[in-house]
């Protein structure tokens, strides 16, 4: 009984939310009027496409593997690959959602100076985005580190699956965890992929919890927010010390920011913020792509 009560009272909670005034889309639309945004994206615009914010209300606190655990304990990377391959199959058919695509559509069409994500999804790059700043890298790219031979990381879970013959079947059930693997129990036996070219480890091309978005990186992401006439941050509760470190350099322009999220961000309330819609990205985004069409 109170199992149908809570569920009844969250889907009530995100109904409200999800009721996007048509003047705050309005509001949004005149922020353009003196040249293209940037946008600044976070996990709450892929929650559409099934995958879990590890941020949002309701999931358990969890520990991120750092780098120096993957390099230096093979346990780690039998515990990465074995989760990346258990997970992989379920995970395959997520596609972008409305949201990537309006942000594609946007940027196509002259509204925005480019799209900088915290992501490693990879799904701004599918819907289409060209002036793309992945800041925190892309999981489906893999790269050996010592020379820095780049596959694609479906390539490499076919090796894994050459040298663990039965693997994804024996684990094909796993529980999925928010970070889009699944959680392999016992990694007894199992035998990681090195780089077919030199031999190397093996990792994901994205920024590990202990290392820092590389200088190159965030160098594009700063191109586009000197590129736009405001920053539109949709999607982020800007925990993440790298979008808050863009938002002070539109800050330092005198650039209006606006924000959709669902949720409190650490921006809401300062003076920079000209523009605060509580709800979510996909609905937000689309609607503003028929407002601007509109005009
Ligand atoms: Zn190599």
């Amino acid at each position: 009984m109170a199992q149908v009560a809570d569920g009844a009272g969250r889907n009530e909670a995100a109904g409200a939310a999800d009721g996007i005034g048509a003047d705050e889309i309005a509001g949004l639309a005149g922020l353009f009027a003196d040249g293209p945004l940037a946008l600044l994206t976070g996990a709450g615009v892929s929650t559409d496409s099934g995958i879990p914010d590890y941020r949002g209300a309701g999931t358990p606190p969890r520990t991120p593997m750092s780098i120096d655990q993957f390099t230096r304990d093979e346990a780690y990377r039998r515990r990465f690959w074995a989760g990346a391959r258990a997970g992989a199959d379920r995970l395959a058919p997520v596609q972008p959602n409305a949201g990537h695509r309006a942000a594609a559509e946007l940027e196509r069409d002259g509204y925005l100076s480019g799209v900088i994500t915290q992501n490693v999804d990879g799904l701004h790059a599918r819907a289409g985005s060209v002036n793309l700043a992945e800041l925190h890298g892309n999981g489906a790219v893999i790269r050996c580190i010592p020379l820095d031979h780049r596959f694609s990381r479906e390539e490499v879970l076919r090796w894994f699956d050459v040298a663990n013959p039965g693997f994804a079947e024996r684990w094909a059930d796993a529980e999925i965890t928010p970070d889009g693997d699944a959680a392999v129990t016992d990694t007894t036996g199992v035998r990681v992929p090195v780089c077919p070219a030199c031999g190397g480890m093996l990792r994901p091309d994205v920024v590990y919890f202990g290392e820092v978005v590389p200088q190159r990186v965030f160098a594009h992401a700063e191109r586009i927010v000197a590129g736009a006439a405001g920053l539109l941050v949709a999607g982020t509760s800007l925990a993440v010390n790298t979008g808050m470190r863009l938002v002070h350099r539109a800050e330092r322009r005198g650039i209006p920011l606006a924000v959709i999220n669902r949720g409190p961000t650490a921006i809401d309330g300062r003076d920079s913020v000209r523009l605060r819609i509580e709800g979510g990205t996909s609905e937000a985004l689309t609607a503003l792509v028929s407002r601007l069409a509109a005009r």
